[in-house]
């Protein structure tokens, strides 16, 4: 599932995934690449960044500054640049994918 995240008091807006992603496909041979995303705030970037937290290389860092994550239970209600209430749309997966594989 697909979030977006948009504050109307400084303007800022992220997506991000949340969830597991892959949970209408068949779970036949993809277990391996069976994925948690959940959101964390980076405060030094003061942005919202969503991360795999079964991914081996997740370490609880910012990917781009190194800084240490903060976890965020469930789904923000606040603004991570200004804290201010932010504003979150559910983007539903569209039947956009009917080829198959
Ligand atoms: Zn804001
Ligand atoms: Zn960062």
């Amino acid at each position: 599932m697909l979030y977006r995240f948009k504050c109307t008091f400084c303007g800022y807006q992220s997506k991000h995934l949340l969830g597991t992603p892959d949970m209408d496909q068949t779970l036949t041979d993809v277990n391996t690449e069976f994925a948690e995303y959940r959101l964390f705030v980076c405060k030094k970037e003061s942005k919202l960044v969503h991360e795999d937290v079964l991914s081996s290389s997740f370490t609880g860092r910012c990917p781009s500054d190194g800084s240490k994550l903060v976890e965020i239970d469930g789904i923000p209600k606040v603004c991570p640049a200004c804290n201010q209430p932010i504003t979150v749309d559910i983007i539903k997966p569209l039947a956009a994918d009917s080829t198959a594989e």
